[in-house]
């Protein structure tokens, strides 16, 4: 007897909460409360890190310094998203995710863009942030990057 075995599909919801830590909070917060997107000196590289952090990947040093980047930048690398999960996408697809390293910083942030065609995205592409009415402290409080008027 070969009977068909029934293949269900469903999806896990995990929710759990996590402590950002002090860095990433003051990250978030300088974008929520006054719009400053900030990095974080190594003092031994001297490397501006965005998103701000602890300690440089490279060196293992503690940062010591904030610095304020941006807002605008350079996208250096993105990808068209085809693929549609309304349940954790924030655009409906096609939209493009790129790294983008903003002015000051010598890291790239990875972030949405926006008011720009997914055809018309190129690295090179100058962009600014376009920044939530209602922040909540996380890091769509920059809604997309956008890019930047030549007029
Ligand atoms: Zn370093």
């Amino acid at each position: 007897m070969s009977e068909e075995i029934i293949v269900r599909r469903t999806a896990l919801r995990i929710p759990y909460s996590w402590a950002a830590g002090a860095h990433a909070t003051r990250f978030y917060r300088e974008i929520a409360d006054r719009r400053r997107i900030m990095g974080t000196r190594c003092p031994r590289c001297e490397r501006v890190l965005v998103p701000a952090r602890k300690s440089c990947s490279r060196c293992f040093q503690d940062t010591t310094e904030w610095v304020e980047v941006g807002p605008a930048g350079v996208v250096t690398s993105f990808t068209i998203v085809h693929y549609s999960e309304p349940r954790i996408q924030p655009m409906e697809p096609p939209f493009a995710v790129a790294l983008i390293r903003l002015d000051g910083a010598d890291t790239a942030l990875i972030h949405l863009l926006g008011e720009v065609e997914p055809s018309e995205v190129r690295t090179g592409m100058r962009v600014e942030p376009v920044f939530a009415d209602e922040p909540k402290g996380r890091i769509l409080d920059i809604r997309y990057f956008k890019p930047v008027s030549v007029d």
